[in-house]
């Protein structure tokens, strides 16, 4: 069986909440001091490599090349999973790490309205929180109803 190759515009469209979710969490990141913004987007992209090398190799798509995020074509499938684990331990070990992408926003968002209230940030706030804490999660939930690796903590959830 061919097994169709994911387009640049496939990867775009699969990840865009996720890249909506980082540009706006940036945003507010940055009115509290704006290179604050630049070290959240670069920890964002370092998280998501991380998660490629430590998650990822553990999960059937990645070497089947049918993942919908793309993650197999972003990393180039260069790394290898280690004996002696799994999928749902790797991923336990690493998502919290993960979820600061989702949490540090807010925080700063609430500082901000708590320091000097305005309604450009309350806007920003709950576009980042509707896209992070909803959109997102219901579109992971589509990508995982069906999912074969067993051992997924989050395909246990969705059930
Ligand atoms: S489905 Fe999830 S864990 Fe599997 S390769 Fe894609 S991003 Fe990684």
């Amino acid at each position: 069986m061919t097994i169709p190759q994911m387009t640049v515009r496939d990867l775009v469209r699969e990840n865009a909440f996720q890249i909506v979710m980082y540009i706006v969490g940036a945003v507010i990141i940055g009115l509290v001091w704006w290179p604050l913004a630049a070290i959240y987007l670069a920890y964002c992209i370092l998280s998501n490599v991380l998660f490629m090398a430590w998650v990822c190799p553990y999960c059937g798509h990645y070497s089947l090349g049918t993942c919908a995020s793309g993650f197999h074509i972003l990393s180039g499938r260069r790394f290898k999973a280690k004996l002696g684990t799994t999928f749902a331990r790797q991923f336990r070990r690493n998502v919290s790490w993960m979820a600061l992408g989702w949490f540090l926003p807010p925080i700063a968002g609430i500082y901000l309205l708590i320091v000097d209230f305005s309604w450009a940030i309350l806007v920003l706030l709950s576009v980042f929180c509707v896209v992070a804490f909803w959109l997102l999660p219901e579109s992971s939930r589509k990508h995982c109803e069906g999912c074969e690796t067993g051992d997924c903590p989050r395909r246990l959830r969705v059930r």
